[in-house]
């Protein structure tokens, strides 16, 4: 599992791409030659082994920064930190090349490049516990490593019991301390990047939680291996070599595979653990903040308060954005809720409301009518000859003349109560509430009026404009029927306007229609 990036590094190899060639010989011949140097200048060794210590990390850092510049940008951050890290192991190494050459410090001595090589592991395990990155907000990123340096800091002087840079920094620490601490660090580190791949299988950034992977388990065999050695003898000697390559492993990956090759980020539901884990990772910096600040105030005062501070601040700006991001989140669901209501209930051509609206509005009009005593109107328009409109000009045009034709009848309703819909086809429907046989003929013989006035033309034995026909359906009171009837009632007064000419209103009453049915 730690290792699934090998098997492609050693596939591309064996494929034989030239660059994958070139870069292999590169690591083989640092490796050889950092070997045959340290053979041959056994006296000078620790003048002839920093130069390919510093090397390493540097070759690993600039394949890092490449790969940070070349993948897109949201997934750029975890790289930067990536980054970050090694460029603090190579400072650390740098710095413990002046202790060692120039500085000539006693063994047991914590000092710059270890406080550096601690601290490498602070935008590491940043990167491991950064939320992926359609979620990320980069307040909370800046946010999570402002914690994750303190931390790191407050950790330092706990373990180390000494505040770096200050005059007190000098203390010997024991061996057994030392290597303890870097090896927890090492392995703590590589369980986390395992556990992320893990839970997080399907994420974006899986290549880079990959590579993250295989390279922290092989440095921390690595450096438990050389530490243990380091610890138990005095100077530098060929085994200076494993040291090389963990980074060299990592900058010559970084620099094969193609920045390109991210995996889609699908939207498939993540486990419990993982969510809880991806989630309460930040709330760990602030909770080992407190741990770390509240025992460290009795020595150093300032130095708690400051961490104690920061977690509480920390912890109430995370609070108050999540609250108000939980908010807009809210009125966006809601706003995208009530679009989507409005899109199931208009009718997409013509903007007026569709069938499944006009079913929802006559019920429940209906019922308010029964229930308040009131008559209810109902008026079904239908255009003449459409299909004549049609089949001369076309049904582009046909779907302008049913826009305009919509437009003209929703502007002959006076009231906002009234619904006009779109019944089906090229017929129309209008819900008059409260309205009366007289209301009603009034409303449709300004609709009437209105479709002609537009003269659409449509050229018919009823003239050269575009004309409707319309069915009025009055219940007195609408209690009585059903909702059905009073819909069957208008369509029966359609059809007689049909019969009779068409381009005119014809009406039934609640009276008309429970007798004979006669119009
Ligand atoms: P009548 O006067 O008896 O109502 O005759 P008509 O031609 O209007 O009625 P008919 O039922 O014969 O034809 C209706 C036509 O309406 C047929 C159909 O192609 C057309 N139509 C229905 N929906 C649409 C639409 O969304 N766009 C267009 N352009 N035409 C439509
Ligand atoms: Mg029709
Ligand atoms: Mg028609």
């Amino acid at each position: 599992m730690a290792f699934t990036w090998l098997p492609q590094v050693r596939g591309e190899i064996l494929h034989r791409s030239p660059k994958s060639i070139h870069l292999a010989w590169f690591a083989l011949s640092f490796l050889g030659v950092h070997a045959v140097c340290l053979m041959l200048f056994r006296s000078r060794a620790t003048l002839v082994t920093y130069p390919f210590l510093i090397l390493a990390p540097s070759f690993a850092f600039a394949a890092t920064c490449w790969r940070a510049r070349a993948v897109e940008r949201q997934s750029r951050t975890p790289w930067i930190l990536l980054a970050a890290g090694l460029f603090l192991w190579t400072c650390g190494i740098g710095l413990s090349a002046w202790e060692d050459l120039f500085q000539q410090m006693p063994v047991g001595i914590a000092w710059f490049s270890d406080f550096c090589f601690f601290l490498y592991g602070v935008p590491i395990l940043l990167a491991v516990s950064s939320v992926s990155s359609r979620q990320r907000i980069p307040l909370f990123v800046w946010m999570d490593g402002i914690q994750a340096v303190l931390t790191a800091y407050l950790a330092y002087i706990t373990i180390f019991t000494v505040v770096p840079f200050s005059d007190t920094a000098l203390k010997p620490i024991s061996a057994s301390v030392l290597l303890l601490t870097y090896n927890v660090e090492n392995v703590v580190l590589a369980m986390a990047a395992t556990l992320r791949l893990r839970l997080l299988p399907r994420e974006k950034d899986r290549g880079f939680y990959k590579l993250l992977c295989g390279y922290l388990w092989i440095y921390a065999i690595v450096a438990g291996v050389y530490n243990s050695w380091a610890a138990s003898s005095d100077g530098h000697a060929v085994i200076d070599v494993i040291v090389d390559v963990p980074f060299l492993l990592l900058g010559v990956a970084c620099m094969m595979r193609s920045p390109q090759e991210s995996e889609a980020d699908l939207d498939e539901e993540k486990p419990p653990l993982a969510v809880v884990i991806e989630n309460g990772s930040p709330i760990f910096y602030t909770l080992a903040l407190l741990a770390l600040s509240i025992p460290l105030m009795r020595e150093h005062f300032y130095v708690g308060t400051v961490g104690i501070v920061t977690a509480l601040v920390v912890h109430t700006i995370r609070t108050a954005a999540l609250q108000s991001r939980l908010v807009r989140t809210q009125h966006e669901l809601r706003d995208a809720r009530d679009r989507l209501e409005k899109i199931a209930l208009t009718d997409a051509l013509t903007n007026a409301a569709n069938r499944r609206c006009f079913d929802q509005t006559l019920a429940l009009e209906w019922n308010r009518a029964a229930r308040n005593q009131l008559p209810l109107g109902l008026l079904l328009i239908d255009i003449d000859h459409f299909k004549k409109l049609n089949d001369r000009y076309g049904h582009p045009t046909g779907d302008k003349c049913l826009v305009a034709v919509a437009s003209a009848l929703q502007a002959a309703l006076p009231r906002s109560g009234d619904l006009l819909a779109r019944y089906g086809g090229e017929e129309f429907a209008a819900i008059l509430p409260a309205t009366d046989e007289d209301g009603a003929r009034l409303v449709a013989a300004k609709m009437l009026a209105a479709v002609s006035s537009m003269h659409i033309r449509n050229e018919t034995s009823l003239g050269d404009f575009v004309t409707v026909s319309i069915g009025i359906a009055v219940f007195g009171s609408a209690g009585t029927g059903s909702v059905h009837q009073i819909v069957e009632a208008a369509d029966r007064a359609l059809y007689c306007a049909k019969e009779r000419g068409r381009n005119r209103i014809e009406s039934i009453g609640q009276r008309d229609f429970q007798g004979t049915g006669s119009v």
